[in-house]
């Protein structure tokens, strides 16, 4: 439900390239971690329905997950999180979380100009 704004947004800015560069968008890059607080999915739902009738309409949505990890706090490593363990595949330590897919960003806008 909170992607809609999240999505107006994403629409917003690929329009103002498109404008600036008068051309239209074929295509948006995203890169959205497990752990953001978004979802992929909900995010394609309300594009189609944003970009009509704007410079993103027909825009292709390409969606990057990024896989929560883990660091350990004995050996450093990074490792993702397996189903109800926090601990190192390599040493066994503590995992601690990290940033690693808490990402949201436009990683690349596809202009099409005439
Ligand atoms: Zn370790």
């Amino acid at each position: 439900m909170h992607e809609y704004p999240i999505t107006l947004r994403i629409v917003e800015i690929a329009n103002q390239q498109a404008n600036e560069a008068n051309g239209r968008v074929t295509g948006i890059h995203l890169v959205v971690g497990d752990e953001s607080g978004f979802i992929g999915e909900s995010i394609q739902m309300y594009f189609d329905v944003i970009a009509e009738g704007t410079p993103c309409e027909g825009a292709s949505l390409s969606i990057e997950r990024v896989r929560p990890k883990l660091q350990c706090t004995a050996c450093g490593r990074y490792f993702e999180r397996r189903p109800f363990s926090f601990s190192c595949p390599f040493c066994g330590g503590d995992g601690r979380p990290t940033k690693i897919g808490k990402e949201f960003y436009i990683k690349d806008v596809e202009l099409e100009v005439d």
